[in-house]
Formats: C-alpha cells, sequence, structure tokens
C-alpha cells in the first residue's frame, strides 16, 4: 500500500490517541511522508512548509483509524446461516467480498482481522488491497474454518451430498485437524479459525456445547500452526471450550461468552486478546423475528448477550485485553453497521467512551500483531487516521455516521470521507 508523499497538517480538533490517556484538546497531528511525525498540542507542533496539505478538524476528532477484530468481508449478508456455502460460487462472493472491504474502509476502518473467509478469498483479497487495487482496511487473513465433523458448522447431513467446500474445513481427529492446518498454510492464511464451541444460532449445537472440537484436535490445531508461525483464534463460547482453548494455547478468543474465573486466570495468564462480538446478539434478538429465527434460538441469543457483556466486564476489569468485532455479514446484523458494536459497549456494557476506542484501535492492531505500524497516533506510525467532524468522547455514535468524517486516511493518503 502506497504511502502519502509530502507533509500533511490536521488542526483544530480533540487529539484521542489511541492510548486510552486524556484527550489533547486544541491539537494537531502532522503527517510526512505517510508517517506520523508529531502528535499532540498546537502550541507544541512543529512548523511546516507553506505547501504542506491542510485538514481543518472542525473542532471535532483526530483519532486513529478503527480496526475491525472480527471480520468476515465474505459473509454476504445472508438471510440464513445456510446461505454461505450454497448461495453463490467463489467468482460472486469475491466480488461481494471487496465491496465490503471498499464499505468498511468508507465507515472509518483501516485495519481488519479477518474472522474466517469463504473459499481462500481473504488472502487474495489482502493482496489486492496491499497492492493498491482495490480500497479496504489493511488485512489479518483467515482462511477457510476448521470444525469437527458433527459440529456447529457441519450442518448438512449426508445424503444432502453438499461437502461445505468453501466454508470449512471438516476435521476428525488430531490427524486430519493437523492436514487441515497444512492446507491453510499453503494457502497463505496468517490465522487459523476455529470452532471449539457452539452457539445460539444452531440448537443442536447450542452456547453450551462445549466441543465442537476435542482438546487433542485442538492441540493439534496449535502446535502445526505455530510451527508455520500462524495464529490460532476459536469460537468460544461455552465455559469448558474457552479454557481447553487457552490450554491447547490459543492466540485469541472470539466471544469468550461463559467465561468462569479459571477461564479468566489462564486468558490473563499468556494476556490472550478475546473480541466479544457481541452487538451481533443485540441485532439477533431485534431483528431476528424479520429473518425468521426460530424462538428458542432468539432465547438462546438473549442468553449470550447477557452473559458475553458479563463477560467482557470481568476481562476488562481483570486488565486483560478485549478487541472490537462484530461479526457483521448477516442480514439482521449487516455490513456498514460495524461502529454500532462500539456504541453498544458503551450503551449497554458500560465502558467508557476512551476505552471503547482503545479496545477498538490499539489493541485491535495487537491483535493483528501490528501494535508497532498503527492503531495510535505517535512519531514513527502509519499515518491512518480517522478525522470526525464531532465529538466522539461525548457521543461515540458519531462514528455510525459516514456523513461525518471529513477524512479517513490510511499511510497519509486520504482514502475516503468528505476529503476524498
Ligand atoms: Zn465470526
Amino acid at each position: 500500500m502506497k504511502l502519502a508523499s509530502g507533509t500533511t497538517a490536521i488542526t483544530n480538533g480533540t487529539l484521542v490517541d489511541g492510548n486510552g490517556g486524556p484527550p489533547v484538546r486544541d491539537a494537531a497531528l502532522v503527517i510526512r511522508d505517510g508517517r506520523i511525525s508529531f502528535a499532540g498540542p498546537m502550541r507544541e507542533a512543529p512548523p511546516v512548509e507553506p505547501e504542506a496539505t491542510r485538514i481543518d478538524a472542525r473542532g471535532g476528532t483526530i483519532m486513529p483509524g478503527l480496526v475491525e477484530a472480527h471480520f468476515h468481508p465474505t459473509y454476504f449478508n445472508v438471510a440464513a446461516l445456510e446461505d454461505l456455502d450454497i448461495k453463490y460460487p467463489v467468482e460472486y462472493v469475491t466480488l461481494l467480498a471487496a465491496a465490503n472491504a471498499k464499505l468498511a474502509l468508507e465507515c472509518g476502518y483501516t485495519a481488519a482481522r479477518s474472522g474466517g473467509s469463504l473459499f481462500n478469498i481473504d488472502v487474495w483479497l489482502k493482496k489486492a488491497i496491499e497492492g493498491d487495487l482495490c480500497p479496504g482496511p489493511r488485512l489479518a487473513a483467515s482462511g477457510r474454518e476448521i470444525c469437527g465433523v458433527g459440529g456447529l458448522m457441519d450442518w448438512n447431513p449426508d445424503f444432502r451430498k453438499i461437502g461445505m467446500d468453501g466454508l470449512v474445513l471438516l476435521v476428525n481427529g488430531p490427524d486430519e485437524a493437523r492436514s487441515a492446518v497444512r492446507k491453510l498454510v499453503k494457502d497463505g492464511v496468517e490465522w487459523v479459525k476455529t470452532y471449539p464451541t457452539g452457539d445460539a444460532a444452531a440448537p443442536d449445537t447450542n452456547d453450551h456445547h462445549t466441543l465442537c472440537m476435542t482438546f487433542e484436535e485442538m492441540h493439534a490445531v496449535v502446535s502445526t500452526a505455530h510451527n508455520h508461525k500462524l495464529k490460532v483464534t476459536g469460537h468460544c463460547r461455552a465455559t469448558e471450550g474457552i479454557k481447553n482453548a487457552l490450554r491447547a494455547g490459543y492466540d485469541a478468543i472470539e466471544h469468550g461468552t461463559f467465561i468462569d474465573d479459571e477461564g479468566l486466570e489462564l486468558l490473563l495468564k499468556r494476556d490472550v486478546p478475546c473480541v466479544p462480538a457481541l452487538y451481533f446478539e443485540l441485532a439477533s434478538v431485534e431483528r431476528g423475528p424479520e429473518f425468521r429465527l426460530p424462538p428458542r434460538v432468539i432465547d438462546g441469543h438473549k442468553e449470550t448477550l447477557e452473559g458475553g457483556a458479563e463477560s467482557a466486564r470481568k476481562i476488562l476489569k481483570a486488565g486483560g485485553r478485549l478487541g472490537m468485532g462484530g461479526d457483521f455479514g448477516f442480514g439482521w446484523n449487516p455490513h456498514g453497521d460495524y461502529a454500532r458494536e462500539l456504541s453498544f459497549f458503551v450503551k449497554y456494557v458500560g465502558f467508557s467512551p476512551l476505552e471503547v476506542i482503545t479496545c477498538a484501535t490499539r489493541t485491535g492492531a495487537q491483535i493483528m500483531g501490528r501494535g508497532a505500524e498503527f492503531g495510535t497516533l505517535e512519531p514513527g506510525k502509519l499515518g491512518d487516521v480517522l478525522v470526525v467532524d464531532g465529538d466522539v468522547l461525548a457521543d461515540i455514535s458519531v462514528l455510525e455516521d459516514r456523513t461525518r468524517f471529513i477524512a479517513v486516511m490510511q499511510g497519509g493518503v486520504v482514502k475516503a470521507g468528505q476529503l476524498k
């Protein structure tokens, strides 16, 4: 991805640098050749050359670009989970994924970690974005997701002869788990997404269903992935499943819905980040009937919503790291609504806007393994910046309205917003 050349000075705004410290009123941010050279009070800013580009933040907010930590560019706003594996061919899903990536960037998300891909699209989407062929967040790519036979993602009975080729790699036992990871190694993914536990969305393998994968399978995934320097994460809702994943050496936990004290201790011991992805649950409860989700599925989502909010509070309070990502890509939780996750954490979970923004910027970049490159506004880091016409600390829901974005920048280049 090309960096800007020359200097850009952004002034007349409040700096929220992503580190969680107090905001700096009347601040300036200077970007030279795509990297931040100054971030701080206007009165301390170095002089910039007359030909520098100037951006007026209009008394609004200057903050890091957002990081969507559980992104599915290939999930195409399906009306039912089952549509994912049968509705469209790979060619069309690829185009939809490119459109979703563009939308995410327009929504202020300058980076994203995939939480699982149809086919091997994320790897190639990432190449296209990095090569400036199409706009999108800097991407950490996942591949097909790994699930045990008969687990959460294996819903087609055998007589239908649907192999789930594009969606998941189904495994039986540690040997098959190892070979699935090796296939993903060849595909070029960075993250291996697995399904250790069940979900409210599938009553047969509900929220408390611990074993969509055995501990031995999870351990085989982790050891093979780590041998090849890949990271492993998993859909972990049930209490024992969360602990199995942590004991198996997982690098991140998705959801962490029903974590208990022992699980929390395991999480904190290795400082493993968790991405709750909770707004999805509220959207499922509120809009589920419109999409004919069965009542017991909606009840399951209610339980997940409460359990997940409680776990998120526990993790943050104990000093754990949370990423903000919302599992968008379903009819009731479509792409473009990404920042609703942030408002949700302020309004329903009780986090402060500053806490949420730190989770959605610095922690997101750390989860991607790129915390040294972006995620905060500090000298030396990439100019991945969001300039908002509004005070996001007073009202975080301003981030849901992309018409309020003055500029969305990657490497100092304005990619979206009013100035594009
Ligand atoms: Zn997901």
